[in-house]
């Protein structure tokens, strides 16, 4: 087989403490997996359960580059946001295996042009263009299971500029991750390489080009991504 031309590159995230590299699938992402972002988003949590989006896998930004503010919005928020890193998948897993399929997790960022998710949400119309943008989903250095086990609570949150913006704790999230795993792989088939950002808690907001972003998830680490 010869390609036309030269195959784009294999997008990868690096693994603390590790020369090898996670090769990249698809980029899950749950939406109003915390009830007090639900809230602040104009939402009841009791009413709406999560849902799930998708973004591109190139869109991943690895810490160490900027984040580049994008064209085309005037407001740009920050999602801070565990990621769950599958080794395996498979369709209709079931809750009680899911965990098995777990590689890792690191700390990610869910940057979203809210302007535009907003005039895609009042048209009734898909979110890529608020979403699934190049660089929208910065991710630090994955963090394998086999070290840190499977994180269900602790501290997540985010400071820009050194003030805090965004605090909640895993065992608020409304889909747990052996929950979410099993519902995507009975709507798509997960593979080795597949991403999920698993919602953001309460406090989103707007960045502007020479913040500085701070993430962390207790348990996984810290992720740092200057806007330029
Ligand atoms: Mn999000």
């Amino acid at each position: 087989m010869q390609f036309i031309f030269p195959p784009q590159e294999q997008t990868v995230l690096p693994i603390r403490g590790s020369d090898e590299v996670f090769p990249v699938n698809r980029v899950y992402c749950v939406g109003r997996n915390y009830a007090a972002h639900a809230i602040e988003m104009g939402h009841d949590p009791n009413k709406e359960p999560p849902f799930f989006f998708q973004k591109n896998p190139d869109n991943l930004l690895v810490e160490g580059e900027g984040f580049p503010y994008p064209a085309m919005t005037q407001d740009v928020h920050h999602e801070i946001e565990m990621a769950v890193a599958l080794k395996s998948g498979g369709n209709n897993i079931a809750v009680a295996d899911a965990l098995d399929c777990v590689f890792g997790y690191s700390v990610s960022l869910d940057m979203t042009r809210r302007d535009l998710q907003a005039q895609m949400k009042k048209a009734g119309r898909p979110w890529e263009i608020g979403k699934a943008f190049e660089h929208s989903a910065p991710c630090g250095a994955l963090v394998p299971a086999s070290e840190i086990g499977h994180p269900d609570s602790g501290a997540v949150w985010l400071k820009i500029n050194g003030e805090m913006r965004q605090e909640g704790d895993l065992n608020q999230l409304l889909w747990k991750i052996p929950e979410m795993i099993s519902y995507l792989s009975d709507l798509f088939t997960l593979k080795a390489g597949d991403v999920i950002l698993t919602g953001t808690p309460s406090g989103v907001g707007p960045v502007q080009r020479g913040d500085k972003m701070h993430g962390h998830v207790a348990g996984v680490g810290d992720l740092r991504v200057d806007v330029i």
